[in-house]
Order: C-alpha cells, then structure tokens, then sequence
C-alpha cells in the first residue's frame, strides 16, 4: 500500500490475493491494512494537509493536469492492470483510464472555481465567503472502473486542497496502486494514500473521528453500514454516497426502434462491463402495441455481443467479477423465472470450455417479469435485463418509481412534449431524452432515494470538497 509518499506492506504482514476473475489465477498478494497501518497513514496525511491547502488552486490544478497527462501516457497499462484484475475487455478498461485521464485534466481546469462570493447587506456590512478543503478526506471505491474511479474520485478532493485516503475495492485494488507509482513524485508526501483491504478496513476508516469528509460508492447495504458506521464513531461527518440503481429506459409507441433497441442494449451495459454499472437500465419498460417488435431487436442484438476472454480485443462481453458474483446473479435468473418471468435468451454461463473457470454469465433477457417480483425489484449487478410492459403513460411512470432506487432513467419518444412530461414525472438523479449510458464529465451525477446522496462530476463534485466559512465585516465612517 501506499502512504507518506513511500510504500509499505502490512504492519501485520497479512495480505490478501486480488484474482483475475477470467481465469481464476492469482495475480498478487496485496497487502492488507488494518488499525496500525490506518494510523500511520491519517498521522502522515493530517501532517501534510495545512500545507497542502496553503497552495494555491492554481499550483493544484496544474498537478492534476499533470497527473492526467501521465494516465493518458500509460492508458494502455492502466487497460492490462483493469482487465486482468476485474475481467472487463481490454478495450473498455483502455477507455476507462482515457476517461480517469479527463478527469484528472478537467478539475485541474476547474480549481480556480474554488471561491466565494460576496453579499451585499448593507448598513455598512459586507458579507463574503471562502471555501476551505475539510483537511482529510476518505473515499472509498466499487470494483466495476478501478482506474477510473481511482482517478475521478480522487481528482476533484485532491484539486480543493484535501489530502485523500483511498481504498480501492478489494477484488480490483491494482489500478489505484499503479496511479500512486505515477503520483508519487507529484504530490507533497502524506497527501495522497491508498490503503488496501476489504469491509473490515473499509469500516475502520468510516469508523475513525479524525476522518470528517467520506466519500463511498458501492451498494446500497453497505451505504447503509457506511452511516451507522459513521454515526458510531462519534462525531458528525459529511458524506456522499453513490450507491446501486435499478434504472427503467422507458419506450413510447412512436420511439424510432432500432435506435431504441440499440440503447435498451447499449444502456443495459452488457458490454464493457458485463451489466455491472450502477447506471445500467436494467428495466426495459415498453408500451404493449410495440412490445413484441422491440424485444425481438433488442433479443437479436444482444445474440450478436462476441462473449470471451477479456484480453482479446475483438471480445466485447468479458468476465463478472467473481465466482460468487456469477453464482449470485444466476441465483437471480432462475428465480426471475420461478416467479413467472420468460428467459428469451442467455440465462447461463457460456458453454465454450475456455472460460470454463471464469466467472462468466451470457447477457440475458427475461421477458414479462411481474412487477412485484425480485427481478422488478432489486439490483442484479450483472448482465440480466428484466422487461414489463404498459399500456398507459400513468402506468409507465408508476412502474419507473415502483422501487427503492433513483439513480437513472431513459426516455425514448420523438414527441418532445411527452419526453418533459415524463422526465418531470420520473424519479431519478440522471435522465436521458433519446440516449442513454453516456456520462457527461462537467453534469452532475447523483441518486435520489436509496440511490444515495450528493453529487459526483464537475463543479458540483469540486467543491463538495470544500467547506464555506461566511465572513460578515462591519465597516465605519462614510465617504
Ligand atoms: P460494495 O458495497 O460491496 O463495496 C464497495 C466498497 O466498500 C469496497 O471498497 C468495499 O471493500 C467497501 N466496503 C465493504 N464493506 C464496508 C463497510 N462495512 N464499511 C465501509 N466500506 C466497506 O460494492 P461493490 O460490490 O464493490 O460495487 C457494486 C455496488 O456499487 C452496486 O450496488 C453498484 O450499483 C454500486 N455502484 C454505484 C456507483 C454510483 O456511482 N452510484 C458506481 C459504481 C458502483
């Protein structure tokens, strides 16, 4: 692990094996940080946070366009390390460290937004604000964009002036270490860690009072946990929470159906990650007069999505992330047929004996799922979209709020006027009008409900960093 800008295995020598889930082999033992090593990295990062918030925003904006340019230099790196520590195809995870790479370079960009404003209230007064960075940070990350997610979520604490304790996700730690080999030169030491392990040193850094400012993005239980965990430790904490979603992609009758098959496949995120995005519009909920014609597209193309080792370019559907990911999501599969739904295709793990050892699941569409049942319902985290129809617009938005999730929705109509209607009408942090999946890196992106709270992205992220302190000034005499 990485921490006061020097490596170190474990105070206890205990580590853990990160596996390529493709092939099931080992790739490293990584070493797992508990109490002592926790300790020895908030010691060293409260030592160099004062000095890292006296820079100025503009010497730290630099540094992230710095860091960006060398993620960008070693893409392809950044690519292998994802591929083989999360099973996602090569291409994808190439993209993935591009994107963490724009991350970094747009909240360099955005430090100078790190300021206040002021306020007239008369009376020989004046009011401004300046924001502050909170000092320590924590994030604390999902497996499904290792890279990206190391980059983008470290970007905009680090821009507001906070030193950040990372922890990358247990079963795909590799990407975060590899960031830290090119930012440790960087950046002042103490500033950025990155402390690996699983739940257990998960729940010792949102349990720790020196640690105000969490940030957490992963399901909905361990939200859950994120916040008792919080509230034990005995002081108050600001925290953001990105967790699961369960997310509709509404069709009208007049939507444009190829477009509209392309993105219940594209938006259901079967390629590129195997169906585990939290953004996934894993509810296809389509008017009943064109049911049938949509669901034979969106069945034939997904027939076409080349499934197979991740590493080789031409595959666009890899690995789920473990064998009890795999186990899980075909648990979900075969109750959702239990309880009435029709498997139109998929609903296994692939038959070819290469990935035999993998933990791979054919994408699968199950048809008629009864809105009440645990398809309808809960987040599957893997390739399975569930599809319900309806008959009137009431409907339509009753069974796109019918959950415990509001991440994100997508509407497909050419009728502009009913798109709004929708749009206001359907719960949701992120809503597409006619596209889907895309995530603009400047748009804030958040949950509602159980989805979580705060925001994610561009300036709204930036200074979610940064705590306002109003000024109010008195001032005497006249001119
Ligand atoms: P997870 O909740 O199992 O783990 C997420 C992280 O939390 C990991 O680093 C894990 O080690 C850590 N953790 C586990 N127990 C903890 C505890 N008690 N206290 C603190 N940390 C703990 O999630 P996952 O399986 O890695 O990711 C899948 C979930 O993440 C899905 O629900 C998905 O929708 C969600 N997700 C959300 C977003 C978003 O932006 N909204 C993005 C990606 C993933």
């Amino acid at each position: 692990m990485f921490y006061g800008g020097d490596w170190h295995a474990s105070a206890s020598g205990a580590t853990f094996a990160t596996v390529d889930p493709a092939s099931a082999r080992t790739l490293a033992n990584v070493a797992d940080a508990d109490q002592i090593d926790l300790d020895a990295a908030i010691s060293a990062a409260a030592a160099a946070a004062p000095g890292w918030a006296a820079t100025s925003p503009r010497q730290r904006g630099e540094i992230a366009m710095e860091l960006g340019r060398r993620v960008l230099e070693h893409a392809e790196d950044f690519g292998w390390i994802d591929t083989l520590d999360n099973g996602s195809p090569i291409s994808a995870m190439v993209a993935d460290a591009k994107k963490g790479a724009g991350a970094f370079m747009e909240m360099g960009g955005l430090a100078l937004q790190t300021k206040g404003e002021t306020i007239p209230i008369g009376g020989g007064r004046l009011a401004f604000t300046t924001l502050q960075p909170f000092g320590l940070v924590a994030r604390i990350i999902a497996f499904n964009h290792p890279t990206l997610f190391a980059c983008a979520r470290l970007a905009p604490a680090l821009v507001a002036g906070n030193a950040v304790i990372l922890k990358p996700s247990g079963l795909a730690p590799l990407g975060a270490l590899a960031l830290a080999e090119i930012a440790a030169d960087l950046l002042p030491t103490g500033v950025l860690s990155i402390l690996t392990g699983g739940g257990g040193l998960g729940a010792l850094i949102v349990g720790d009072p020196r640690i105000r400012r969490l940030s957490f993005t992963g399901s909905v239980a361990t939200g859950l946990k994120v916040l008792r965990g919080a509230a034990e430790s005995g002081v108050i904490k600001t925290i953001t929470l990105e967790l699961g979603g369960k997310n509709p992609i509404v069709v009208l009758p007049d939507a444009d159906l190829d477009r509209a098959a392309d993105a219940v496949v594209r938006g259901m995120n079967f390629t590129r990650v195997q169906g585990q995005s939290c953004g996934s519009t894993s509810r296809l909920l389509v008017h009943e007069s064109i049911h049938r014609e949509l669901v034979k597209r969106v069945v034939d193309k997904v027939g076409a999505i080349r499934i197979g080792m991740p590493s080789n370019s031409d595959v666009q559907m890899g690995s789920m992330i473990s064998k009890s990911a795999q186990i899980e999501t075909l648990g979900f599969i075969d109750r959702a047929i239990a309880q009435g739904g029709e498997l139109l295709i998929g609903g296994h793990a692939p038959s070819d004996p290469a990935l035999a050892e993998g933990a791979f699941v054919l994408p699968t569409v199950i048809d008629n799922v009864r809105p009440d049942s645990e398809l309808a319902m809960e987040e599957v985290f893997g390739p399975v979209l569930a599809v319900m129809s309806w008959r009137d617009e009431l409907e339509a938005v009753r069974l796109a709020n019918d959950t415990r999730y509001a991440l994100t929705a997508s509407i497909w109509t050419r009728d502009i006027d009913r798109a709004f209607v929708l749009a206001d009408a359907i719960e949701a942090g992120y809503i597409w009008i006619n596209d889907v999946e895309t995530r603009f890196p400047s748009v804030p992106f958040g949950g509602w409900k159980d989805s979580g709270s705060g925001l994610e992205n561009g300036t709204a992220e930036l200074l979610s960093f940064t705590r306002t302190k109003a000024v109010n000034l008195t001032y005497a005499g006249s001119a």
